[in-house]
């Protein structure tokens, strides 16, 4: 090994060490909290009559990428929408490579049906419809004002174990809770999805109310679905370190800390990362991930990165209609492109990639030292 590449893979793994790693015992107090909540809320919404799926845990926390703070979770809420018939729509070219869709009520069998209150979910969907085209903003609103009244409701109730507030306005459905002596702080995302199988689509996929990015704003963008591989994401996540006890994950995750540190890197998003590591995984399977290549594979993953941005494409691996990059906007790619060509051509990996300002909000401030 180089020495270079010695000290490459010792600092990345003393960054791994300080910055990324969450602390177990945080993840388990999260967790039991988040459980606990989630219980109780969909018990409610079932109440309230929202054809409501089990709920499922998605996201970084459960693929093992979740990085310095125990903090945040995304609850998967599907709903069950399979009583009536749907088709799945392009809507235009921009939005395909984006990765999202139309959904278009055809039959409903239950258009005659109306909600007993107006704070019900509403069974002829009517309430939730643009010109017969599911709203992905509607359904999110909806699910934001029951989670409002649920939030109400516990605050209300005897003894509220829980600081409780429901984040308004914002593009996700989002509760931001308080808990134990020391007023630790978390987050859950409620996302509000759709299952394409039982309703008889084409696809094993799934399709979320995610908003769509800049480059799709504009008319019509309310009833835009985003579809979602996180089942598949999850479940190749979980094994991709199994069979060499890798380093793969590491990279991802080092990669994500950095670009919370890092003004240039937070351009992309964590997404973006997972691609990288899922496409250099097909293309080059013979590849050493032991913990000895750290420093190699982490360098190989900036440089597939550099190029994809090169080429403003970096195909889904679950779809190649999609291209992960589509989304961001061109002089945000250029800068991020020379930014990292300089850096991979300077091998400045350490000083500009591994080395914080100070500056960012993860390195000062009340909430770093958490
Ligand atoms: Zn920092």
């Amino acid at each position: 090994m180089a020495s270079s590449q010695k000290s490459l893979k010792s600092a990345l793994n003393n960054f791994n060490k300080d910055k990324v790693e969450i602390k177990k015992d945080d993840m388990t107090a999260a967790t039991i909290v988040m459980e606990e909540l989630k219980k109780d809320i969909f018990r409610y919404l079932k109440g309230l009559g929202v054809p409501m799926r089990p709920f499922e845990l998605m996201g970084s926390v459960y693929e093992g990428l979740k990085v310095i703070f125990a903090n945040e979770f995304d609850l998967l809420m599907p709903l069950d929408l399979s009583d009536c018939e749907w088709d799945l729509e392009n809507f235009n070219e921009v939005a395909t490579k984006a990765g999202y869709w139309r959904l278009k009520l055809g039959r409903n069998k239950h258009a005659a049906e109306v909600p007993v209150s107006k704070n019900e979910w509403c069974k002829s969907l009517s309430k939730y419809l643009d010109n017969g085209y599911l709203s992905a903003v509607k359904i999110r609103r909806a699910f934001q004002s029951f989670l409002q009244k649920w939030s109400d409701q516990y605050k209300k109730s005897a003894a509220p174990k829980y600081e409780i507030n429901v984040r308004q306005g914002g593009p996700a459905v989002t509760l931001n809770v308080v808990y134990g002596s020391d007023r630790r702080e978390l987050c859950i995302d409620f996302v509000p999805a759709i299952d394409l199988r039982p309703i008889g689509m084409p696809t094993n996929a799934l399709v979320v109310a995610k908003p769509p990015p800049k480059v799709l704003r504009g008319a019509d963008v309310e009833s835009l679905w985003l579809q979602s591989y996180c089942r598949e994401e999850k479940e190749r996540m979980n094994k991709i370190d199994q069979a060499d006890n890798g380093c793969r994950k590491k990279c991802v995750k080092i990669l994500k800390t950095i670009r919370l540190h890092n003004s240039q890197m937070g351009v992309l998003s964590s997404y973006v990362f997972k691609s990288i590591l899922l496409k250099v995984c097909k293309d080059r399977k013979a590849e050493h991930w032991g913990s000895d290549s750290l420093a190699d594979r982490f360098i190989d993953l900036l440089k597939e990165l550099h190029s994809c941005l090169k080429t403003k494409n970096l195909p889904s691996q679950f779809n190649s209609k999609v291209n992960i990059l589509a989304s961001l906007e061109d002089p945000a790619i250029r800068n991020i492109e020379t930014y990292l060509a300089k850096v991979i051509h300077k091998e400045s990996y350490v000083n500009d990639l591994l080395t914080c300002s100070g500056t960012c909000k993860y390195c000062k401030g009340p909430s770093a030292k958490k």
